[in-house]
């Protein structure tokens, strides 16, 4: 498996890191890179992570055998497009999209009978910082990537995406988009969106300043992933708006049962549920759901 000329549209953490992983494995030969910041794409050069800078996105697909996708989603549609005239035949189009039945739909829209060869897949490896600064050929290792097979795709490009992952490292599964979606609303776009929240509630408060002045490891803990690229975020809750506000539903249940504890002073209750989720929390550590 290799492949001569590799285009990165986004090359960011997700897109740096693969193509500096791929670099790393000696599992390509060019790495042409196409973005929106100058000054980014001049830091994967400098990094290694790209070999050179395309004109554009349509130009850096032009005879690439593998095109990864890697801006933030509501950017693919207008990628999708760019690149679709220029794909030669029989090239693989892959993308790291933290959502995925708006990523299908659009690609479906935009690429026409090439669909066939674009094999979708989010790679649960990610960090709160971003650009090629950030990047690593590590970050994929003994990470899950979720692979949305479409119906269009053959066995043969499905094989071939499962192996490029597996190469660099990460540990590849299968679902549909309509899964993924609901099971990362809960797991990772929530988590995301409670961060942001808690950050944004104490930083309007009029006392905001005592507040982060005392706020320590716990409130760090809870908010590192509010550090997180808000474009990225702002495009993941949009596109997957409807499992998200259950989500809410659900979580704002559970904040109401608590309440309810509090209200009561049912301190038994309370510690049932915190020692629940504890040890939930430790099996999970130690790789039970695996
Ligand atoms: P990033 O901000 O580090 O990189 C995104 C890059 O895309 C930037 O360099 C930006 O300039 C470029 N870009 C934006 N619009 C573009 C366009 N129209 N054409 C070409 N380039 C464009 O973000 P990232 O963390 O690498 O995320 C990239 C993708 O991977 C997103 O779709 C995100 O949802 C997904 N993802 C992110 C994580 C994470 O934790 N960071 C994890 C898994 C998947």
């Amino acid at each position: 498996m290799f492949f001569e000329r590799v285009a990165v549209i986004g090359v960011g953490l997700i897109g740096g890191s693969f193509s500096l992983a791929l670099k790393g494995k000696k599992l390509c030969g060019h790495v042409v890179g196409a973005g929106r910041s100058a000054a980014n794409l001049k830091t994967a050069l400098e990094r290694g992570a790209i070999d050179s800078v395309a004109a554009d996105v349509a130009a850096a697909a032009r005879d690439a055998d593998l095109v990864l996708v890697a801006a933030p989603v509501a950017q693919f549609r207008g990628i999708f497009q760019d690149i679709k005239e220029n794909l030669k035949s029989g090239a693989l189009v892959v993308d790291a999209g933290s959502t995925k039945r708006d990523v299908v739909a659009t690609a479906r829209a935009a690429l026409g009978a090439k669909i066939a060869h674009f094999v979708p897949a989010h790679p649960i490896a990610g960090a709160e910082k971003s650009g090629a600064a950030a990047a690593t050929a590590e970050l994929f290792r003994d990470r899950r990537v979720v692979l949305t097979p479409l119906e269009e795709n053959s066995n043969r490009d499905l094989e071939s995406v499962a192996r490029v992952w597996g190469a660099i490292g990460a540990r590849v599964s299968r679902m549909t988009p309509e899964a993924h979606d609901q099971v990362f609303a809960a797991v990772s776009h929530l988590p995301h969106l409670l961060a942001y929240a808690l950050v944004s509630d104490i930083s309007g408060r009029p006392n905001s300043a005592q507040l982060f002045g005392y706020a320590a490891g716990g409130f760090r803990d809870f908010t590192r992933i509010a550090s997180s690229h808000p474009e990225m975020w702002r495009d993941i809750c949009v596109a997957n708006g409807d499992q998200l506000l259950k989500e809410i539903s659900k979580f704002s249940s559970e904040l109401e049962k608590i309440k309810k504890f509090l209200e009561s002073k049912d301190a038994a209750s309370l510690e049932k549920l915190f020692a629940d989720a504890r040890a939930a929390r430790e099996r999970w550590l130690t790789g039970e759901h695996e």
